[in-house]
């Protein structure tokens, strides 16, 4: 007997035989019948682990956020061509789901926090950075170093919450020279479009009232034994990767070097809205996508799908992130 894969449903629902089965009913229960469990709605604050040499490196679910997927998304493509890549890869069309994953990782002289997240300056979807710490074991106040790749707010704010209080209170704040250029000169702010001006408010907010405490480094530092800065920008103009290195190991945190890896890795050409020098985005996402193909260098991505760490591929005229393999 030949079935269509759209009947195996349809004979499900109407109690016939199926390939996928319906719930069981008890003789003599009802359908309205309360499961022994209420449904939960939400999933536990999430980590995932690996080892990297000596290193141990600690990805933290720090949220997630979903926007309308409108026309100016990618700026120099068709929506179609954007939904098409989004159906392909089993995705809505209409809006899309942007993660974000913090990287921790304890050096075994330092824990160092790769960016913050939004921690409570975000919305409901987000700033579980340090809810997804504490289930790691670990607490806030442990934090040495905190790395920061760029000024953007899904990176930043979660440095200080809501109520101006700084989250790490034991930590250096590291932060790249050229990012503080921009965005701290007074200058620029003033004169910046109005649609910008909360970007800058947002930074300072978080930056000026401990100024003088915030390192700055160059890229090409060693900011942490173990961890280099490496020239990202174009994202933003101080966009910062960092590569870690122990026993042997290698991998590289990227940060926005792609937005999500399922359109800009696939489409390195295209130009997200929030890159802000979009030429010089693709010339660095391509750069560095293209050695770690060569090199087969493990990443871990700020806004791929959590734990957001694996390999790339090269794949046509793009790239393919393989996730690896959970263990
Ligand atoms: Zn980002």
């Amino acid at each position: 007997m030949t079935q269509s894969r759209r009947s195996f449903f349809i004979s499900a629902a109407a109690g016939g035989t199926a390939l996928v089965a319906a719930p069981a009913i008890l003789p003599g229960t009802r359908r309205e019948a309360l499961a022994r469990a209420p449904i939960a709605g939400t999933s536990a604050p999430a980590f995932y682990r690996f080892k990297l040499g000596e290193f141990e490196v600690t990805a933290l679910h720090e949220g997630e956020f979903t926007r309308p997927l409108d026309a100016g998304f990618v700026r120099n493509t068709p929506l179609d061509e954007v939904q098409k890549v989004l159906a392909e890869s089993f995705l809505p069309t209409d809006r899309l789901t942007i993660s974000f994953t913090a990287l921790l990782v304890n050096t075994g002289s330092k824990l160092v926090l790769i960016d913050t997240g939004f921690n409570d300056n975000g919305g409901p979807t987000n700033g579980r950075a340090v809810a997804a710490m504490k289930a790691a074991g670990i607490e806030p106040g442990q934090v040495d170093t905190v790395l920061i790749s760029h000024f953007h707010a899904d990176h930043l704010q979660g440095l200080r919450n809501k109520a101006g209080q700084i989250v790490y209170p034991n930590a250096e704040i590291m932060v790249p020279e050229q990012e503080w250029a921009f965005w701290m000169d007074d200058a620029r702010m003033a004169a910046a479009p109005e649609a910008m001006k909360g970007a800058f408010q947002g930074v300072h907010r978080v930056l000026k009232p401990n100024a003088a405490d915030v390192k700055r480094f160059k890229w090409g530092d060693e900011v942490v034994t173990g961890i280099t800065a490496i020239d990202a920008s174009g994202h933003t103009p101080g966009h910062t990767a960092f590569a870690i290195v122990s026993g042997g190991q290698r991998m590289m945190y990227v940060a926005d070097v792609t937005n999500t890896p399922v359109l800009f890795a696939r489409n390195p050409d295209w130009k997200v809205m929030f890159d802000m020098e979009a030429d010089k985005a693709v010339a660095t996402r391509k750069r560095i996508l293209d050695m770690a193909a060569a090199d087969k260098l493990r990443l871990s991505f700020y806004h791929a799908s959590f734990p957001a760490t694996g390999f790339i591929a090269k794949d046509g005229g793009g790239y393919r992130f393989v996730p690896a393999q959970w263990s």
